[in-house]
């Protein structure tokens, strides 16, 4: 399981994608919780939900998408999957 929610899980960390990068779209989560827009900030309610979502709820399977450069982050048995293909990395 999840247990740190960091703004490093929110962003992308695709080489060169650096601005509007933040945070990531939750896609196919299975539940409501969330807004469907991406808030403008990262305050303590989305946080909340976030956790909800991620730790209450334990989401599966889903994935996360990178609001600039749209690159898809799986989320496998409850983990999201940060790592990048070699040619991603910056
Ligand atoms: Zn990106």
């Amino acid at each position: 399981m999840v247990r740190l929610i960091t703004h490093n899980l929110l962003a992308c960390h695709v080489k060169n994608c650096t601005s509007n990068n933040f945070p990531l779209a939750f896609k196919d989560l299975g539940d409501t919780s969330l807004p469907a827009e991406q808030p403008d900030m990262i305050d303590d309610e989305f946080l909340q939900k976030l956790h909800h979502v991620l730790l209450e709820i334990h989401v599966e399977e889903g994935s996360m998408v990178c609001p600039n450069c749209n690159h898809v982050y799986p989320i496998s048995n409850g983990i999201p999957n940060m790592l990048l293909a070699e040619h991603e990395i910056g």
